[in-house]
């Protein structure tokens, strides 16, 4: 497929921050576009993001001169070809952000071109094996804290897991219900109108601990007799309150064994509690590998800890560190390596959750990766808002 032209647009992500769009003509002129999120908590690892100014320059001194009028077979051959250009391992010559958003317009460009579905250009590119349409558990992230809020809670997330095994439509309906229950229950909880939300749309209130919001949410489970379809994720973005060696959590100083202990203390008093996503820094991985010891029938995940890289999903789960990782392609910055990195972690068996970031757009791409990928669960958001894009999409994807 040729590339006749790129263009790029300034656009909003939900927070009302500045992203990209990228604009790829193919031959006949036909205009396919890719919007790239951003991230908050950006983990250490993650590949570069340029602005408008910086992706501009690019596109006029390399894109325009490299890539536009290039005849590319595949996605997996442009991105091969962007990787060389880029040349460094943080993608600070091209940027991630500009690479992920030409390598998913070219795939749009191709789908259509083959008038296939865009997860089936991932599928038969990168995922030929793989033959299972099992429909993945939706990470539904109910109240917000950390840098995502602004409440007391250290923790950034705690999610309503639903397992969608029958239908998607009545799952997504269960979880929305719930979400607007608990929207009551806070109101007069805290005598106020409407409830304030965070980042990505969660109830973003004070509580009087961070264990707390488990209680109110495995009440609500039981309220509502939903014992065998969902659970509860954590996400704590341990980076969040992580300085010098230490956690400053509640407002006390804990060392990587106390913290621990809290966590499991957590998990011995909450029987929905299923996952826990970067439970500690990415510097204390060792850390992580205790944690999973302690609960090798839940979810140790890691985000900040794996950044979407294939190297490091194949370290820490020989390390046996996690036994899940969150797969955000805007870590790594193309679509071949995000889809490298979920082939390593099905190799090593490691669960693979898609996840949006916390400054979205109206992009569904993340839900074809996921199909294509038979990832084990997305993590999406509440369905409500920007987010509802992304849950539509996926009763599309695999309802139709
Ligand atoms: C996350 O930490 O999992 C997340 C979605 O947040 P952000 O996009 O801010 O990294
Ligand atoms: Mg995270």
């Amino acid at each position: 497929m040729t590339i006749q032209d790129i263009r790029i647009r300034q656009i909003f992500d939900s927070r009302g921050d500045k992203t990209l769009e990228i604009v790829l003509y193919d031959a006949g002129g036909r205009e396919f576009t890719a919007q790239i999120p951003s991230g908050k908590g950006r983990g250490e690892e993650e590949v570069q993001s340029f602005d408008y100014e910086k992706a501009e320059d690019v596109l006029l001194n390399i894109l325009k001169k490299e890539i536009v009028g290039k005849d590319l077979p595949s996605v997996m051959e442009l991105d091969k070809a962007l990787i060389a250009l880029d040349g460094t391992p943080s993608k600070e010559k091209i940027g991630g952000n500009v690479m992920l958003g030409i390598s998913i317009a070219f795939a749009r460009a191709l789908a259509f071109q083959e008038k296939k579905q865009l997860w089936e250009i991932f599928r038969g590119e990168f995922f030929s094996g793989i033959a299972e349409e099992k429909k993945p558990l939706i990470f539904s992230n109910f109240i917000n804290g950390g840098v995502h809020a602004r409440n007391n809670l250290d923790i950034q997330e705690y999610l309503v897991v639903v397992d969608p095994k029958d239908s998607l439509v009545d799952s997504i309906h269960r979880l929305s219900v719930l979400y607007k229950n608990l929207g009551t229950f806070l109101e007069q909880r805290d005598n106020v109108n409407n409830p304030p939300i965070g980042d990505e749309s969660g109830y973003s209130v004070d509580f009087p601990n961070n264990f707390e919001p488990l209680n109110v949410l495995g009440e609500f489970i039981t309220e509502f007799h939903l014992e065998n379809e969902v659970l509860i994720g954590l996400d704590a973005a341990a980076s969040g309150f992580y300085k010098d060696g230490k956690y400053v959590f509640e407002s006390n100083t804990f060392s990587n064994e106390d913290l621990l202990s809290l966590y499991v203390d957590y998990y011995r008093r909450s029987k929905f509690l299923y996952s826990i996503e970067d439970p500690f820094d990415p510097e204390d991985g060792e850390s992580f590998r205790k944690l999973l010891g302690e609960l090798r029938d839940k979810l140790v995940v890691g985000d900040d800890l794996t950044t979407t890289h294939p190297d490091s999903i194949e370290k820490y789960a020989t390390m046996e560190a996690v036994n899940s990782v969150i797969i955000k392609p805007n870590q790594i910055g193309t679509v071949s390596e995000a889809c490298q990195a979920m082939k390593i972690a099905r190799e090593r068996k490691v669960k693979t959750i898609v996840s949006h970031r916390s400054g979205e757009t109206e992009d569904n791409f993340i839900i074809h990766l996921a199909k294509a990928g038979g990832a084990d669960g997305v993590k999406i958001g509440v369905p409500v808002h920007e987010r509802i894009f992304k849950f539509n999409e996926l009763i599309r994807v695999y309802e139709d």
